[in-house]
């Protein structure tokens, strides 16, 4: 029997309303939040999946807003927030993934109008008060309990038109957020079971789904996965992995979803003789027996990308990359050793297995 840690719990949840076709909720979930008129919030790409919720909630819709990119530049966040005041919204939905989901976020921030979302990525957002808004060219995070959606509607359907390969990518950056919690400061043990079954519900969907798009029940899984996964990322903290991504996204402007992915394998390699318990749970959810590498082999049978040269990264920027990610670092469970850094940003760079 393994001893319990010491542990402090506290839960910030969204309300969640889960399946197939759940979508059709939309007008009793306004309802409960008390509002009447809505203002529906997505990409450009979007805009017939926000048609779609605009003919279910009728005259509940304010209006659509189809300008979300993503990072949430404040210009941005600005038109947003003056129309949803204009048209007397008294509540949006975010029906996208991430950078839609920001954008609600932003809205909330200084508004306090609540946020339903619809999520249609496994990005994870939705569950979390974490915001960030891009101003300057310098993106700014934050934490806020006001920008948390106070409801959440997961419809597998709308995950359908997720390309295969944002689909294994933004299901791996879902995996990432759940791997983090295991060795995060503040893990505790309902945490560490919602992220060990987030990364086993994924690990086994992902491969369904590139096998075959329009699997709904590979598709639920996956989004199911998604759902714990974000919970884990909202309630716990993040260390090297997502300090790596954050200064590759914000300093090299690199695609979200496929960094995580590449980075993943060697964040965990990194870290695995600092959490080797960690390490053995997430093993066990890949079904394999070395954490890092599993990843690694998991991410190249889906086809995803391994090495950031193919994603756009100089190898002039690495020294500069290793300076400012050992700069203000987040809590981790090994002391963040810059060469040691430069050194995994080398085996990123050029795909190679995870060290270890
Ligand atoms: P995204 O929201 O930028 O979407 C990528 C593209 O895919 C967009 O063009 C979008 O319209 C399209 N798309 C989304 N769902 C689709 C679907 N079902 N079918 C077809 N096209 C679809 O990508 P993302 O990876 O979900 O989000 C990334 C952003 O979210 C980043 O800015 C990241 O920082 C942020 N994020 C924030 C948190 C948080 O807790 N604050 C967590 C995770 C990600």
């Amino acid at each position: 029997m393994n001893s319990v840690p010491n542990f402090q719990f506290d839960s910030q949840l969204p309300r969640v309303v889960f399946g197939a076709g759940s979508l059709r909720h939309l007008e009793r979930e306004i309802d409960r939040l008390g509002a009447i008129r809505a203002l529906v919030l997505c990409t450009p790409e979007q805009r017939a999946n926000a048609e779609v919720v605009q003919t279910i909630i009728g005259a509940r819709c304010a209006g659509i807003f189809d300008q979300a990119v993503m990072h949430v530049p404040i210009e941005t966040a600005r038109a947003a927030r003056d129309i949803a005041r204009e048209l007397q919204a008294d509540c949006a939905i975010a029906v996208g993934g991430g950078s839609t989901t920001g954008l609600g976020k932003a809205i909330a921030l200084e508004s306090a109008l609540p946020i339903l979302a619809v999520p249609t990525t496994y990005a994870g957002s939705e569950m979390t008060p974490i915001y960030g808004i891009t101003e300057n060219g310098i993106k700014k995070t934050g934490r806020d309990s006001r920008v948390l959606p106070q409801t959440v509607i997961y419809d597998p359907e709308l995950t359908l038109t997720l390309p295969t390969r944002l689909s294994v990518t933004s299901g791996i950056n879902a995996i990432a957020h759940a791997a983090e919690g295991l060795y995060a400061q503040e893990s505790n043990p309902i945490m560490s079971l919602l992220a060990e079954e987030g990364i086993r519900a994924l690990a086994q969907s992902l491969p369904a789904i590139v096998a075959d798009p329009a699997d709904i029940a590979a598709r639920s899984g996956a989004l199911y996965g998604a759902w714990l996964c974000g919970a884990v990322l909202g309630n716990v903290g993040m260390s090297l992995h997502h300090k790596l991504c954050h200064t590759l996204g914000g300093s090299y402007n690199l695609p979200h979803a496929e960094t995580h992915t590449i980075v993943l394998p060697h964040a965990l390699a990194y870290n695995a003789a600092a959490a080797p318990d960690a390490m053995r749970r997430i093993a066990r959810a890949l079904g394999t027996d070395d954490a890092a590498l599993g990843m690694y082999e998991l991410a190249h049978r889906l086809g995803a990308p391994v090495a950031l040269k193919d994603i756009g990264m100089r190898e002039q920027e690495l020294d500069r990359c290793a300076d400012i990610a050992s700069q203000n670092a987040y809590w981790n469970p090994r002391p963040i050793e810059r060469d040691a850094i430069r050194t995994l940003l080398d085996d990123a760079y050029r795909g190679r297995a995870p060290a270890g």
